[in-house]
């Protein structure tokens, strides 16, 4: 695509690095085929290709942002869906990161909005102050359908209840069992230890299960991919500079193997520390070196091999939906280990029809666009029932949630399964019953 940014532009280094992503883009269109927002609203500007186009005019039109290509991009999932089709190697979730941070910057929302998209940004990637909103939240979930505006979704999707915290939030570290083969930094996450800490204490159990020694260190935060996805890159990057203290801190310590996350989203961002901070003397090469040590669960899983073990795995729970997150998938380029875990534990994993599409939970996407999420859920409950699981898996807390509300079998994360099948408790979702449990 061609550019004309003015040397002044270009001497922003965001600008700079946008002008390299657009002139990738050959407007070939392959990736129109892929993104979900086009697939369900069929408009160009609603596309990846549709979206460069308005991004590069954004960018060069400085602070004069329209509502219109802001509700473009707002609509945009940041599935990454396009970035997996993409044959010229686009790189948009560098673009339509930067996009959002412009739009943060050089326009102003009506205040409703604004102050909606400040408390998500504040209150969800804060444990405790999250786990306090449940508890106001989870009574007034009832009445939901009667409360104006934005503020319905946002208490539908409350919990049916809150879980009590866990002793594994704490900065702690957990032996291994047996001989130690590796030690790890594992991030213990925001929302998700929030809604559902079984799957941190699964990770623990399943890591140390296999001889590693796991340490939540002290001074970690909320990874910034919420925050960072709202355009609000001040708060990201705090949040970014927090992590990499407490693990630097660690590492010249005591030293670790690797930074384990088990949230795909967030690791999708801790991943990207390193493009976020190169600018930031100070950290660019601490960023790049906590950017390299992290890993999705699973793949650290799939290095040290799950050993032979498939207790709790009976006729009716052998068959597993696994839905790989767009985060997983399209984020990080996982795709097949997951589902051989799965294999390896005994399970039989399925795979989900159009498995790339998203299933519109993507960070605060579903309280910030309720009826394309619900689209986009809903259609991928119909895809999930067509392959007729015992269970579904998957990967990322947003997932399990916005799949949990309305899914006829449990929905459960891939780690609290091979936890299972090794000798761990069964899943919480299928202990308590699963529609008990509905965290949504
Ligand atoms: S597939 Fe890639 S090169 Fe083609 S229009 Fe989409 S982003 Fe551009
Ligand atoms: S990130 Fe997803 S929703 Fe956004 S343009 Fe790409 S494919 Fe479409």
């Amino acid at each position: 695509m061609r550019t004309d940014f003015s040397a002044e532009q270009l001497a922003d280094p965001d600008t700079a690095e946008s002008e390299k992503v657009l002139r990738t883009c050959t407007h070939c269109g392959f990736c129109t085929a892929t993104c979900p927002t086009y697939v369900l609203l069929g408009d160009e500007l609603d596309s990846p290709r549709g979206r460069i186009y308005l991004i590069k005019e954004m960018l060069a039109g400085g602070d004069k942002v329209t509502a219109d290509t802001v509700k473009h991009i707002d609509c945009c999932l940041s599935c990454l869906a396009c970035m997996t089709t993409c044959p010229s190697g686009v790189n948009y979730m560098h673009l339509v990161d930067h996009a959002r941070r412009w739009i943060e910057q050089n326009y102003r929302r009506p205040w409703g909005e604004r102050a909606l998209r400040r408390l998500l940004g504040t209150v969800l990637s804060r444990p405790s102050l999250f786990r306090l909103s449940l508890r106001f939240a989870v009574p007034a979930k009832p009445l939901a359908r009667f409360l104006p505006g934005r503020l319905a979704p946002l208490f539908a999707l409350a919990p049916a209840s809150v879980p009590a915290a866990s002793s594994t939030d704490r900065p702690c570290v957990f032996s291994a069992k047996g001989e130690r083969r590796m030690r790890i930094a594992l991030l213990p996450g925001c929302a998700q230890r929030v809604l559902a800490p079984e799957i941190n204490e699964a990770t623990i159990r399943l890591l140390t299960r296999l001889g590693c020694e796991v340490v939540v260190v002290h001074g970690g935060a909320c990874c910034g991919a919420l925050v960072h996805q709202l355009g609000q890159e001040a708060a990201a990057l705090g949040f970014a500079r927090a992590n990499i203290d407490a693990w630097e801190r660690e590492r010249r310590a005591s030293g670790f193997d690797a930074i384990v996350i088990n949230a795909s989203g967030c690791g999708t961002t801790v991943k990207d520390y390193g493009f976020m901070l190169r600018e930031d003397r100070a950290y660019a090469e601490k960023a790049a070196r906590v950017a390299s040590l992290a890993r999705d669960v699973t793949e650290v899983i799939g290095t040290l091999g799950l050993g032979g073990s498939s207790a709790g795995v009976t006729a009716s729970n052998r068959r597993v939906a696994y839905h790989s997150a767009c985060s997983m998938q399209h984020g990080q380029g996982l795709h097949s280990a997951p589902k051989a875990l799965l294999a390896a534990a005994g399970f039989e994993p399925v795979d989900v029809p159009e498995g790339h599409l998203c299933c519109g939970s993507a960070g605060t996407y579903n309280i910030l666009q309720p009826e394309i999420a619900a689209m986009l859920r809903d259609r991928k409950l119909a895809n999930i029932a067509s392959a007729r699981p015992d269970l579904v898996a998957t990967g990322n807390i947003g997932c399990i949630s916005q799949l949990a509300r309305g899914c006829t079998v449990p929905v459960v994360h891939t780690v609290e399964l091979l936890d299972w099948a090794t000798g761990g408790p069964p899943p919480k979702a299928l202990k308590t019953g699963y529609r008990a449990r509905q965290r949504v």
